[in-house]
């Protein structure tokens, strides 16, 4: 079997204290899931609906799934009755629904919006003006069962660290924005997510709160 516990003491010795580790299982068995549990990790994240429905299922009650990818709103209503935080959230739309649905749920889903930031074209996500648009609007601040609780952007997946390290401090900087334009009395809106396998130690020196790591602890994955 993969040397997931050595792999996982690893990343979480390497990261700074306050920085939370998402453990991204997408892909992997329940069984690398249970090795890190059984040693101490309890956030994991997944990118498809299907699966992590699945593995809620199968796997302890207190795990605090995050799901990490492209949700479609008609897969919203599946995952908001159990989910901790839905991190990559890029519309008004997508918003709304999960208010909708958490309030049939009678639950707050804790969320993220995406940002993009990096300069490629695939990537999903807000850009700075999106996000102020979408904030600007107020809507949000209406909807009682869902709390915005920071950002989480990916870096392009380039080799150029610099390149890497400005995306970071970018979206670091944009964070401090939206702080204090719309969220300054409200302490839960606090988390920075990003960070991955690659380029989490840049991640981490720009204000990260939360990595998201598969690779590194799980080894690759098999499609
Ligand atoms: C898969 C995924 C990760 C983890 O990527 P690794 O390179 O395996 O660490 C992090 N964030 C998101 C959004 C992902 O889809």
């Amino acid at each position: 079997m993969y040397p997931v516990k050595e792999h996982l003491h690893r990343v979480l010795d390497a990261l700074p204290e306050g920085v939370r580790l998402v453990a991204i299982s997408k892909y992997h068995p329940a069984e690398y899931i249970m090795v890190a549990y059984e040693e101490g990790q309890r956030i994991f994240g997944e990118s498809h609906e299907q699966e992590i429905r699945e593995k809620h299922t199968s796997l302890p009650k207190d795990i605090e799934w995050h799901f990490i990818g492209h949700l479609q709103t008609n897969k919203v209503k599946y995952i908001v009755p159990y989910i901790s935080m839905i991190e990559a959230v890029d519309s008004l739309k997508l918003l709304r629904e999960i208010e909708k649905q958490a309030a049939k749920a009678g639950r707050v889903v804790k969320v993220l919006l995406e940002l993009h930031i990096a300069e490629e074209a695939t990537k999903y996500g807000l850009t700075p003006d999106a996000c102020r648009e979408l904030l600007d609007g107020g809507e949000w601040r209406q909807m009682e069962h869902v709390r915005i609780c920071g950002l989480m952007m990916m870096a392009s997946n380039v080799d150029d660290e610099q390149q890497i390290a400005c995306e970071f401090q970018k979206a670091a900087d944009f964070f401090d924005e939206v702080k204090a334009r719309y969220f300054a009395d409200e302490p839960d809106f606090c988390e920075r997510s990003w960070g991955m396998s690659d380029d989490y130690p840049i991640a981490v020196q720009h204000r990260s709160t939360m990595v998201r790591i598969g690779t590194a602890i799980f080894g690759p994955r098999v499609y």
